[in-house]
């Protein structure tokens, strides 16, 4: 059986909105294991909306709509499909006693045109709405199937993980179990050299998908239950752990800073930061985890050279000499923050954002980071430009460096932390 997403909504064609559930069922139906061949837009036009969905109808077994099941006079999708396959509509009584329910919690007065929303085709299986007013609905005919769910993403999630999900299990021939792998400090096309031959693979199968600076490696696999396609899934996933190591940062969910946050709990290490063209943001990464507060307790954002020298007692003469972005100075952040927060950790960071400020022998992207305990110092150099306008892409990649070094240092053995300079050589020279 193959599915086809139509999603409906004048927005859409506008560029008002960007097209999230498309997006969303499109990923769900590969979980599911159920070949999507296509994915069409359509304005709140009944005319059009009709054409399209008999195209649909000709070419795909099962279509799932999004949007159009509002009140309003706009939203056509349940009329317009019930003329279509010739089913009528009919007033659902426990959606309208849950619509009504759903008015009096939320206080407001239900108007007429709400009933709308509760007339249904008939003979279709219903899917609750938990946080909206509009049901959506499945209807069968003739062995196609017509899947109706609200336009609201807050509403569509939750009805496709609890209603539509469990009707669309009846076309796969098994259990979906999917494992993701984040991995971090590799590029995509490095990556894919790796892993060539597993990403050819069917059953288990293996998919990258790269964001801003790391890469998600998605392992799936198909089996008649759970343990069966887990276990399908285990000599994949051994593989992949032993040929990328360290760069895989987590597995499932995690975000760096949630690695970090955690390897520091577990730890019992605390941290401080000392930031420059990043403006605060490793901090700000750090404090979006819960649970931060126990290991971050100080961060500094030191723009000016004489604030670097005030607040982190980096060297005057080493920043006239040699300018703010140098790995001595990075590494002065880091151990000065450390010393003044009395942490375990202290991280510095300085280097060139751009769009401006950059030289042949400075170029834009160019940023130092470093990280200090008590012992010693380590820095790495990065080369972060594209030859653009990104000084958004170099200060978030750059934060990401730099949970990315806290990590490596807290991996138990640290992982690629060997040498390091004494802290006390560190400002022999000041
Ligand atoms: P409502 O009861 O809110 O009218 P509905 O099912 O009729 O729900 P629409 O009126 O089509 O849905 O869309 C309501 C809102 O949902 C849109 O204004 C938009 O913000 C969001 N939305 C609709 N379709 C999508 C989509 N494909 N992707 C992301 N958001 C969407």
């Amino acid at each position: 059986m193959n599915a086809e997403i139509l999603t409906v909504g004048t927005e859409l064609l506008l560029g008002d909105i960007l097209n999230t559930n498309a997006q969303y069922l499109a990923t769900e139906l590969a979980r599911l294991g159920i070949p999507v061949h296509y994915q069409s837009t359509v304005g709140d036009n009944p005319e059009r909306l009709r054409r399209t969905l008999a195209q649909a109808l000709e070419r795909s077994d099962i279509i799932l709509t999004s949007g159009g099941l509002g009140p309003t006079k706009d939203d056509l999708t349940k009329e317009t499909v019930c003329s279509l396959l010739e089913q009528p509509l009919e007033l659902h009584g426990p959606s309208l006693e849950w619509m009504r329910g759903y008015f009096a919690r939320t206080g407001r007065t239900m108007s007429a045109n709400n009933e709308k929303q509760a007339m249904l085709p008939a003979g279709c299986t219903v899917f609750a709405n938990a946080v909206g007013t509009a049901p959506g609905c499945a209807i069968r005919k003739d062995g196609k199937h017509i899947l109706m769910l609200p336009g609201p993403p807050r509403e569509l999630v939750p009805m496709f993980e609890t209603g539509a999900k469990a009707y669309l299990r009846q076309f796969t021939q098994g259990t979906i179990v999917s494992r993701n792998l984040r991995v971090f400090g590799i590029g995509e096309s490095t990556l894919e050299s790796y892993v060539n031959d597993l990403v050819d693979l069917a059953n288990p199968s293996c998919a990258l998908y790269a964001k801003e600076g790391e890469v998600l490696i998605r392992v799936t696999a198909m089996a008649p239950d759970a343990g069966r396609a887990g276990a399908l899934l285990e000599p994949l996933l051994a593989q992949l752990r032993e040929r990328l190591g360290a760069y895989i940062y987590g597995e499932e969910a995690d975000s760096l800073e949630q690695v970090v946050v955690g390897k520091l709990r577990r730890h019992g290490k605390t941290i401080a930061t000392a930031e420059s063209c990043t403006g605060g943001l490793v901090a700000e990464k750090i404090t979006r985890v819960p649970g931060a507060s126990e290991v971050f307790s100080y961060g500094v954002c030191t723009y000016a050279n004489e604030a670097k020298t005030r607040a982190l007692g980096v060297s005057a003469r080493l920043l006239a000499e040699q300018g703010a972005v140098c790995e001595r100075v990075a590494m002065q952040m880091a151990a000065g923050i450390r010393e003044r927060a009395g942490a375990d950790i202290g991280v510095g960071v300085t280097g060139i954002a751009g769009p401006g400020g950059g030289t042949a022998e400075k170029p834009v992207g160019l940023v130092y980071i470093a990280l200090a305990d008590r012992e010693r110092v380590w820095a790495r150099k990065l080369l972060l430009g594209r030859g653009g306008a990104e000084r958004e892409y170099v200060r978030n990649l750059t934060s990401l460096h730099l949970l990315d070094l806290v990590r490596r240092y807290l991996s138990a053995p640290p992982d690629g932390l060997e040498g390091g300079m004494p802290v006390k050589e560190l400002f022999a020279d000041a």
